[in-house]
């Protein structure tokens, strides 16, 4: 039987932070939607959910070419503004608008982060298995450890696994084996579970972990070639783990396993 048939063997995992750990997107839809009536006040209910589907979706790859290095978080970031105001006819920024902008985002979502609502009892179903965690991230380390003090687990991920580590991010399979390493494991005693099916679930998977996508919104797909939970309430389970932490040997995927 394969690795990827036997998941009990699974010894540690590591999580993404953004709308896994933490719920980023609801605190950018908060912080969006006050930005929105700011600048872009002509915008009816329907147009404004268009406006922030682009800014999830950033069809210009602006924070991808952040996570591959090649752009720092700021113009990331500004560069989407103006996308935005391209495409849903808001006014041309000046620089100190489009900074005061920026800014103002970044001070909103900091205000807005929040755990999602089944990070904590996952943490504490890992934790009571003996299943070691820890976090693998494309961000920066210093906005990330803000972001995880804010929400109460700074203490609960004895590693986390930045951008800045080796200069590049997910879902290079170098990244995934760094953490593994950090966390003296071999990449097939490691799960991975994060909400985007390529830079998390495949990458992962790619890099020799069982990959798992979190599929938070029922987007309907059956990718067939990861693991794919709704939410985390469901990885134990998936894990072999029972829901009072007993260990994994000799369980399978169960009914889980036709997902893969
Ligand atoms: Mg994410």
């Amino acid at each position: 039987m394969s690795r990827a048939d036997s998941p009990a063997g699974v010894h540690v995992v590591l999580l993404d932070i953004d709308d896994t750990l933490v719920d980023t997107r609801g605190a950018f839809r908060g912080a969006l939607f006050v930005l929105l009536g700011t600048w872009l006040p002509h915008l009816d209910a329907e147009a404004r959910e268009a406006a922030l589907l682009r800014w999830a979706q950033d069809p210009g790859g602006h924070f991808r070419a952040y996570t591959r290095g090649e752009i720092d978080m700021e113009s990331q970031r500004r560069a989407r503004i103006v996308d935005l105001h391209a495409a849903f006819g808001g006014p041309e920024l000046s620089r100190a608008e489009l900074a005061d902008w920026s800014a103002r985002y970044e001070a909103l979502i900091q205000e807005l982060w929040r755990l999602t609502p089944d990070a904590l009892d996952l943490l504490d179903a890992l934790d009571a298995a003996g299943i070691r965690v820890g976090a693998v991230t494309n961000s920066h380390r210093d906005y990330q450890v803000a972001k995880l003090t804010r929400v109460g687990l700074a203490t609960r991920l004895p590693v986390v696994s930045c951008l800045d580590d080796l200069g590049y991010g997910k879902p290079r399979a170098e990244i995934y084996h760094h953490a593994c390493r950090l966390l003296g494991v071999t990449p097939e005693r490691a799960a991975y579970v994060g909400d985007e099916l390529d830079i998390d679930a495949r990458g992962a998977r790619d890099a020799g972990l069982l990959g798992i996508w979190l599929d938070r919104h029922g987007s309907g797909l059956e990718p067939g070639d990861v693991a794919v939970v709704r939410t985390l309430a469901e990885v134990p389970r998936l894990l072999g783990l029972s829901r009072n932490g007993a260990t994994p040997a000799g369980t399978d995927l169960g009914e889980n396993q036709a997902a893969r």
